[in-house]
């Protein structure tokens, strides 16, 4: 909430976010450099502080003279989103960030720091318009599209904090990304897509991150998983799938009634079988609604034989569901069914659920 007294931009509806160097690649920067006046190496040195130090500071990036740097920060670099709040929990190890973008929107992204790896979960677009019930950003719809920069900012705050010593435990960096915060990633495509390149092109151009190590997760919007299986990249597909059969999953992911369950199936496996990686197959357990012990089999026989991983996650009650988890002994008899059919079952690491950073859960609370 604003102080009394102070004054707020809010941006007229519709406004795009002001261009960030993270939006544009390299070819671009030095478009956009030449467009200023300046020296087409600019866009080397901007790219070198960016995405290779990791640097937010142009106060520091020194072989830049002080009014060349004063007009690139100003039209290439403008503070895209500031922090509303940290709520923190397990030894303040997972961290969860309330964002404010430029027209007022919030979005969240959490960090999370394990003793061998660092993931960051973050948003793609402002709500969602999948509407999956059980889902709390699904609740109150999309608001917009990120841009390029503003998800790739999300990531590189993270960086910045692990590389400051933030985050307790040291210096580290950054080993995972997940796209499994607010939005459909697959509905925003092409900002998704660059934000990829972004964050995984080696320094300078990019963060260098490895592509093995992020996540798209989607609802399965067949079309564009295709149109990804063919961009040559090896990064991880999770489809939250949830249910087996189209009679159910109709209801709980909206979306399969345009797209079913055998053509999101085999839209998967194409992907598993261009990029090399295994399919990882989100399944929120809800008691009594899709963890009975049928509807694992039924799961098992569709999946089994392919290059697939299942990864059930305990139902993250959304305030005022009629929804909760599955009891003890439903979740490990799914568990066991799976595994009887050969396919590789792990139930998901539920950290976060106390400051509500849990699937699904980013932002609702304002
Ligand atoms: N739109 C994308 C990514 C966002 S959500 C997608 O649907 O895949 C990441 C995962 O969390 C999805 O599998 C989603 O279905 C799941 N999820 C959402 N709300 C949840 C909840 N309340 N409890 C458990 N999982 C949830």
């Amino acid at each position: 909430m604003p102080k009394p007294g102070e004054l707020t931009f809010v941006a007229p509806r519709g406004a795009k976010p002001p261009r960030h160097l993270a939006d544009l690649s390299p070819a671009e920067r030095k478009e956009a450099v030449a467009e200023l006046g300046e020296q087409p190496f600019r866009a080397k040195q901007l790219s070198n502080h960016y995405f290779g130090r990791m640097s937010n500071d142009p106060a520091s990036w020194t072989d830049i003279p002080a009014a060349s740097r004063e007009k690139l920060t100003e039209s290439l670099l403008p503070e895209l989103m500031s922090v509303v709040r940290h709520v923190s929990c397990d030894d303040d190890t997972t961290r969860k960030t309330l964002w404010k973008l430029f027209d007022g929107t919030l979005v969240e992204s959490v960090l999370m720091r394990y003793p061998d790896r660092v993931t960051m979960c973050i948003s793609s677009q402002a709500g969602c318009g999948m509407n999956c019930p059980f889902c709390a950003t699904g609740q109150a719809g999309l608001t917009r599209n990120l841009s390029t920069a503003e998800i790739v900012e999300q990531i590189a705050a993270g960086m910045r904090a692990l590389k400051g010593g933030e985050i307790p435990g040291g210096e580290a960096r950054l080993s995972n990304v997940v796209f499994m915060g607010m939005g459909e990633p697959l509905a925003n495509y092409n900002r998704v897509l660059a934000a990829i390149r972004r964050l995984t092109d080696p320094a300078p151009d990019g963060f260098g991150l490895s592509q093995r190590g992020i996540t798209v997760s989607t609802v399965g919007l067949v079309p564009a998983m295709n149109r990804l299986a063919d961009e040559g990249l090896s990064c991880r597909l999770a489809l939250s799938l949830h249910a087996p059969d189209d009679e159910l999953r109709d209801e709980l992911v909206p979306v399969n009634t345009r797209w079913k369950v055998a053509e999101v199936l085999d839209a998967a496996w194409n992907y598993a079988e261009k990029s090399g990686r295994r399919i990882s197959i989100e399944y929120a357990l809800i008691k009594d609604i899709n963890d009975q012990a049928w509807r694992a089999d039924l799961l098992g026989r569709l999946i089994k034989n392919h290059r697939v991983h299942v990864n059930l996650i305990p139902l993250n009650p959304t305030p005022g569901s009629k929804w909760t988890a599955s009891r003890p002994e439903d979740e490990r008899e799914f568990v066991r069914r799976l595994q009887a059919h050969g396919v590789p079952t792990t139930v998901r690491d539920t950290r976060g659920q106390e400051i509500d950073g849990a699937c699904g859960q980013l932002a609702a609370a304002g």
